[in-house]
């Protein structure tokens, strides 16, 4: 059997979207579909403003802009992530500050956050890892108290939500990624959501190569012209047409998510009684849109014989993040301060092959290998019982 870690879904609709755009003769930007998946996304998530994107990445890069975030300024961020995350700060000449996770859902440590501030600081950028969102009730007051932006890096958190509200609307600005690998994917993809009137329209500006074309298409002015800097974040309608057919599937691919994960949790269950592994927390107030499924293990050694294993299985277990302050970029940056749990879980950790079509029998595969990996291997395991204690 050779099960991938995981697989874009197919909607049904998006050859007929493409085609359509190419019938009606406009293959450019901001076109029917591009403005129909912005849409949805503000209407479903209560989002004010949305943009498409070429890429998370590019709404990162996008809101570091509409922060004027610049050289000497600082930016609070966890380690356990992307690079695009660092990218769009450090590309502007700032300074990320790297603050370690929480055991439990493995996201930005909001305890720490504080402590980590200087009179540099200009945003905090936490990310919502896995889906699960972030304990942003803490980190919003933080940076209302000290006169800083939120930028969620919510790459992994469609349709996830926290209190009842949409990760992506609880920032001032908030990143969104459809790369194939994630929930709603359209290959290369993603959108910028603005929650505060005062960026909407140097948001627009900065997307399209920092002129005023979108005041000129409405009518607003009889010219357009540069007015800022910019540069061109805008996806073409081909692969926004292909977008809106994934984005009217949202709620059922995380239905179907959902079901594979939960399944894993209660056939994992056992092991994780035996000390033999950590399965995911999902605090009772976050709603995860379950992008990934992963377990922790008490040590590296064990983690990387269980990774070959499985892969040997033709399985498509993953690891997760060289943290970002120990990647030679980060090394290069200067990053001296040790971030203990960042590091542990970069060992321990281990994703698990999520996908909406993925079927019960390649699920039961997938568990069968890994239940008979770690009970064979129980008594020999030399266990490290903090991980796997410390959260209870
Ligand atoms: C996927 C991802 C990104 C980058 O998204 P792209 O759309 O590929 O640019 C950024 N941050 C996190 C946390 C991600 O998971």
């Amino acid at each position: 059997m050779k099960i991938p870690s995981n697989k874009t879904f197919l909607a049904g609709s998006e050859l007929s979207y493409v085609a359509e755009v190419i019938a009606g003769g406009n293959i450019g930007s901001d076109g029917r579909f591009t403005r129909a998946c912005a849409r949805l996304l503000e209407e479903r998530y209560s989002i004010q403003k949305v943009v498409i994107t070429p890429s998370c990445t590019a709404a990162l890069e996008m809101a570091a802009l509409l922060c004027d975030i610049g050289p000497g300024d600082e930016v609070i961020l966890p380690s356990f992530t992307f690079a695009s995350t660092a990218n769009a700060i450090v590309r502007l000449g700032a300074l990320p500050v790297f603050v370690d996770i929480r055991p439990d859902t493995l996201n930005l440590d909001e305890r720490l956050v504080e402590a980590a501030l200087s009179p540099r600081t200009k945003a905090i950028v936490p990310v919502h890892y896995a889906g699960v969102a972030c304990e942003m009730e803490e980190i919003v007051s933080i940076a209302k108290a000290h006169n800083l932006f939120v930028i969620e890096d919510a790459a992994q958190a469609v349709d996830a939500f926290y209190q009842g509200r949409a990760l992506g609307s609880l920032g001032v600005l908030g990143a969104y990624s459809f790369h194939s690998t994630k929930n709603v994917a359209c290959g290369e993809g993603g959108a910028l959501c603005i929650n505060s009137d005062d960026l909407v329209e140097r948001a627009e500006i900065i997307r399209d190569k920092g002129t005023n074309r979108g005041q000129f298409i409405r009518g607003e002015v009889d010219k357009y012209t540069w007015v800022d800097v910019g540069s061109s974040y805008l996806p073409s309608e081909l692969v926004s047409a292909f977008l809106f057919g994934q984005m009217e599937m949202i709620e059922w691919s995380t239905k179907r998510r959902r079901r594979i994960c939960r399944l894993y949790n209660e056939q994992l269950s056992t092991l994780e009684e035996q000390g033999l592994l950590r399965l995911p927390v999902i605090p009772d107030y976050c709603e995860s849109n379950y992008h990934l499924y992963y377990v922790l293990l008490p040590e590296e050694e064990t983690r990387d014989r269980l990774l070959r294993h499985l892969n040997q299985q033709g399985i498509g277990a993953a690891t997760h993040y060289v943290p970002l302050h120990s990647s030679p970029m980060g090394q290069n940056l200067g990053w001296k301060d040790p971030l203990p749990v960042t590091e542990m879980v970069s060992e321990c950790l281990l994703r698990l092959p999520v996908y909406p079509d993925m079927t019960e029998g390649e699920q039961l595969y997938v568990i069968r290998a890994v239940c008979e990996f770690l009970q064979k291997g129980a008594l020999q395991v030399a266990r490290k019982p903090e991980l796997v204690t410390a959260v209870g």
